[in-house]
């Protein structure tokens, strides 16, 4: 919980120093008159405000999550694209009526101060009123009895007061939104020192931009995210949403200001070439679970349920362990059954590797790195970062399905032998 923060104001100091070694000390310890701002903290809870307002506007849709430990399901406004459009409408009318975006820039230290003050406090809260909540409310993680470890990983799973879901909020929208426009800012800032946006931070800006445009666009896929289905709401991931996510995913582009780098059309191809291999396959494995996980019949996942697998439907045959469980539901999506009901996908996307999600998120983390050259680390501090999130996600993953599914995951275990790389890892 304190080298989080530390490590955030580290990157932040390099970003912009000279040198931008990011292996090695700070360049200098900021003086919290540095850090500290109340205008910092008041723009921050504006944004929180901000966006807690266009959340609560009417919603094109609302879907319904997972079912919970008592059975019911949750519902949730799925109006976060919506949220986008209408804060860069507000952030253009801002810039035309002379709101200083360029500014932005130098504020990051304080900003990402009250970020963090802010998650902190956020954080006990959610530990407080999880104090009231049923134990049926209750995450299976975040329990342990020990208050450190609880307050981290979080006590409440689905922590909301009326129909305000605060961690289905958080996930998605003030972090996310603010990366981008945290973006935007370093390259207005970029254009007006410079004359114009370097070709680099475009590519940084646009990547970036898609990546949060596709979170929001699909934002009912988060339903079906461990997130939200397993991890409770706590200091991991308040700080993670609300600081961590706006104030070191946008490094590159902080880089970018501070260290412009020359690149020429056909390496700028051959970046977008490698983001766009990333993102196909990352949206393809998110929406075939996705729609697999909502409905298993959905045309576009499911064909002609073969002899066994409507047995199997109808409750008949039960998985045993034999080396042939369940059945097909088409020639192109295979599945198998599994003790709980639910079943696991063991073709396209999720029979390649047993993460293909991972691995798409980390070609596309590759691609928003090289723009800013080799010859510094600290643009690939995401990369590596984020490397060993996934691995580290992957096997907290693993050992809940194992859990949950028991035999049934052996066998996909032993159909899909690789975690995220093919015949790699
Ligand atoms: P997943 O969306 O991969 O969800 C894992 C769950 O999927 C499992 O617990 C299991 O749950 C289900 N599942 C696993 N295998 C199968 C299968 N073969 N068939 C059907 N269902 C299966 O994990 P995450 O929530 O970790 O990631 C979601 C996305 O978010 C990923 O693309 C990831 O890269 C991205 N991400 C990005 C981060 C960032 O900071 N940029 C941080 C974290 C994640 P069940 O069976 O119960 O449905």
């Amino acid at each position: 919980m304190l080298l989080l923060p530390v490590t955030m104001f580290h990157l932040l100091l390099v970003a912009r120093s000279g040198p931008a070694r990011l292996l090695g000390p700070p360049p200098y310890l900021p003086g919290l008159e540095e850090l500290w701002s109340p205008w910092a903290l008041l723009l921050c809870l504006t944004w929180l405000g901000l966006q807690a307002a266009l959340y609560l506007l009417p919603a094109r849709k609302v879907a319904e999550g997972q079912e919970l430990k008592d059975k019911s399901r949750l519902r949730y406004p799925i109006n976060g694209f919506q949220a986008l459009v209408l804060t860069a409408l507000l952030v253009g009318l801002g810039v035309s009526a002379g709101l200083p975006l360029s500014a932005l820039p130098e504020m990051l230290l304080p900003l990402a101060f009250a970020a963090t003050l802010t998650a902190f406090i956020f954080s006990l809260l959610l530990y407080l009123k999880a104090l009231l909540a049923p134990a049926s409310a209750l995450a299976p993680g975040g329990n342990s009895g020990n208050l450190i470890y609880d307050f981290f990983l979080g006590r409440e799973l689905n922590p909301r007061i009326c129909s305000f879901d605060f961690k289905y909020f958080c996930e998605l929208r003030p972090g996310l939104i603010g990366w981008v426009l945290i973006n935007l800012a370093l390259l207005i800032q970029e254009a007006e020192l410079r004359g114009s946006p370097s070709l680099a931070m475009w590519l940084v800006n646009g990547f970036q931009l898609l990546y949060v445009g596709d979170a929001l666009w699909y934002e009912e896929a988060v339903l079906t995210t461990m997130d939200i289905i397993h991890d409770g709401f706590g200091f991991m991931l308040a700080f993670g949403d609300l600081a961590w996510v706006p104030f070191t995913y946008s490094l590159q582009a902080q880089f970018l200001l501070y260290h412009p780098q020359p690149l020429g059309w056909p390496l700028a191809s051959f970046i977008c070439l490698i983001n766009a291999v990333g993102y196909y396959i990352f949206r393809g494995a998110n929406s075939q679970k996705n729609t697999f996980r909502k409905n298993p019949s959905d045309p576009r996942v499911a064909g002609e349920l073969g002899f066994l697998g409507a047995m199997s439907e109808m409750g008949q045959l039960d998985f045993q362990g034999s080396p042939h469980p369940a059945m097909c539901l088409s020639p192109d999506l295979e599945t198998i059954s599994t003790a709980t009901g639910r079943r696991l996908l063991v073709s396209g996307w999720w029979g390649m590797v047993r993460h293909p999600n991972y691995l798409g998120d980390l070609i596309m983390a590759l691609a928003w790195s090289l723009p800013c050259g080799v010859f510094h680390l600290l643009p690939y501090f995401y990369f590596l970062y984020f490397t060993a999130l996934l691995v580290h996600r992957e096997d907290r993953d693993e050992r809940q399905c194992r859990q949950k599914y028991g035999l049934a995951w052996h066998e996909y275990c032993r159909r899909v032998p690789y975690r995220i790389v093919p015949y790699v890892y």
